[in-house]
């Protein structure tokens, strides 16, 4: 499977993670696009992008939001913005289901 996300759960690519369990990691982004820039992804490439998301697989969105909540508790991020691109004029490069966690200063208008 030639997806820079797969890689990156294999450890095939490096990478800076900051959680993993059974079913998810997170992982700094190598580009940040704010102070505080991390990815949060299912380990499968089952989805590749939000559109992919029903009522059958959502179990995966849930335990990710529940991630990220904990993460940012433990890391004392207050204010944090959680996006996810979906589809190439949204921005979204790569085609493994992720979800973008901004924070660490004040961020600006959505779009
Ligand atoms: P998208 O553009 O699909 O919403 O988000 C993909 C994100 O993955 C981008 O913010 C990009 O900087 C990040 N990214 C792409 N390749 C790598 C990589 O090899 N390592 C890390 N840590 N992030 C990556
Ligand atoms: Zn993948």
């Amino acid at each position: 499977m030639d997806c820079v996300f797969c890689k990156i759960v294999t450890g095939e690519i490096p990478s800076k993670k900051l959680y993993e369990d059974e079913k998810v990691i997170a992982f700094y982004d190598i580009a940040p696009a704010a102070p505080v820039h991390f990815l949060v992804i299912p380990k499968v490439h089952e989805l590749t992008g939000a559109s992919d998301i029903t009522e059958e697989n959502s179990g995966i969105v849930a335990h990710i939001f529940a991630v990220i909540a904990r993460l940012a508790r433990e890391q004392g991020i207050e204010s944090y913005r959680v996006v996810t691109n979906c589809g190439e004029q949204a921005g979204q490069t790569v085609r493994h289901l992720h979800f973008h966690v901004l924070a660490g200063g004040t961020l600006g208008a959505m779009a």
